[in-house]
């Protein structure tokens, strides 16, 4: 089955809604014409807004997820400095190589799969040796794991070391406060719960955070380095390297509908939608792979049921017009992972359950879907 006519219940690239899609299909202007200008500058604002950044500097730059995550490192942490990465799974793990990329010594606090690193173990391992910078993922897409963000943040109030969080599999779909919890860097991806078709890089720095990419003098990057992007940042007229003009747009129109909906409302919407897919699930017979108190409400990691094929489980839900995602890592063929992030709401979540109840049956594991579904209604509440 061709993915273009199927519902993408993987996390990220998640459903882009026809608002953000029609402002990709405008037609390319300038990167200098006013109205993109303008355009990418209300962008800049709204991240500001959506990620509580009243002192953050916005940066939107052509590329991805782990673009930003390397802008974060290479301006932030010289060669030869130390950093220490809180690492939930593969993701977390991401940050090790890219610290290797660049000369910088990785030292890692690591989480079983599936549990979340206390924030007593980070206070602990910032005694008497604290690190340039320190790395939080807030949900590893790997293993459905939310850390607790803000009590790291406490841990690390008041100290030398750079606070950095990547929030790919987070922001707009989970509670973020940029200046409260006192960030350096929040760096996130388009095309997770922003909603928004992936293309850009997107990452928010603080004063300190600029002031250490300063001292640093010569960084190891040129398109990477946060200076030569600043100019543009501060003055979205002005050229550096040619801004990714349709998905600027498109990025703008998916955080004015996160702003249209309202910050409180979205949470609490990607919470009910969370609990509506394990409801439904719960009632399927397949357990949840995460620890309870540490899920996020962005995706769930689902383990098998005994002796089911895991390719042959995800091609019977594709058969039924639905792509899940399978797992990573130590946990790949033993389970599959769902998205339920962005604009979504509960059609999708029943359609994903019944196909997955469908999909089981064929498996030769009888399943009641209609059950499933009127279980995840009623999680989802009114
Ligand atoms: N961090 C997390 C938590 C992610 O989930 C991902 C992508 N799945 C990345 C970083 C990397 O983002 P990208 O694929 O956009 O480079």
């Amino acid at each position: 089955m061709d993915h273009d006519d199927v519902l993408t219940m993987i996390p990220g690239p998640t459903p882009v809604h026809p608002a953000i899609l029609d402002a990709l299909a405008r037609p390319t202007v300038s990167h200098q014409a006013p109205s993109f200008v303008e355009a990418y500058r209300r962008c800049l604002d709204r991240l500001r807004q959506v990620a509580r950044a009243e002192h953050g500097h916005p940066f939107v730059v052509a590329g991805a997820g782990t673009l930003a995550m390397e802008m974060a490192l290479v301006n932030l942490v010289g060669r030869g400095e130390d950093l220490l990465v809180v690492s939930h799974g593969y993701f977390g793990d991401r940050w090790i190589e890219i610290a290797e990329a660049f000369g910088v010594r990785a030292r890692v606090l690591r989480a079983e799969w599936g549990r979340a690193v206390s924030p007593d173990a980070l206070g602990a391992a910032l005694e008497g040796n604290e690190p340039a910078a320190v790395a939080m993922t807030h949900v590893d897409t790997s293993t459905g794991t939310a850390a607790p963000v803000a009590a790291y943040c406490d841990r690390l109030r008041g100290r030398r070391a750079l606070a950095i969080l990547d929030g790919v599999c987070a922001t707009a779909g989970i509670d973020e406060r940029f200046d409260d919890w006192g960030l350096d860097v929040l760096l996130t991806g388009a095309q997770k719960a922003l909603g928004a078709p992936p293309g850009v890089a997107i990452l928010l720095a603080s004063e300190r955070a600029l002031a250490k990419r300063e001292a640093l003098g010569v960084v190891r990057a040129y398109f990477a380095d946060l200076r030569r992007w600043r100019r543009v940042m501060d003055d979205p007229g002005l050229y550096f390297s040619t801004p990714a003009v349709n998905e600027v747009r498109a990025l703008d129109a998916a955080l004015g509908l996160v702003l249209d909906e309202g910050l409180g409302a979205r949470f609490r919407r990607h919470e009910r939608i969370a609990a509506a897919m394990r409801a439904g699930l719960a009632e399927i017979g397949l357990e949840i792979f995460t620890a309870p108190e540490c899920r996020a409400a962005t995706l769930t990691v689902v383990l098998h049921a005994e002796g089911i094929d895991d390719a042959r489980l995800r091609a019977e839900v594709a058969a039924r017009g639905v792509v899940v995602a399978g797992a990573l890592g130590p946990l790949a063929g033993r389970g599959f992972r769902i998205g339920h992030m962005g604009n979504i709401g509960l059609p999708e979540v029943l359609r994903t359950i019944e196909a997955i109840a469908s999909a089981l049956s064929a498996c030769g594991r009888a399943t009641d879907g209609n059950r499933a579904c009127a279980a995840a209604e009623a999680a989802f509440g009114e």
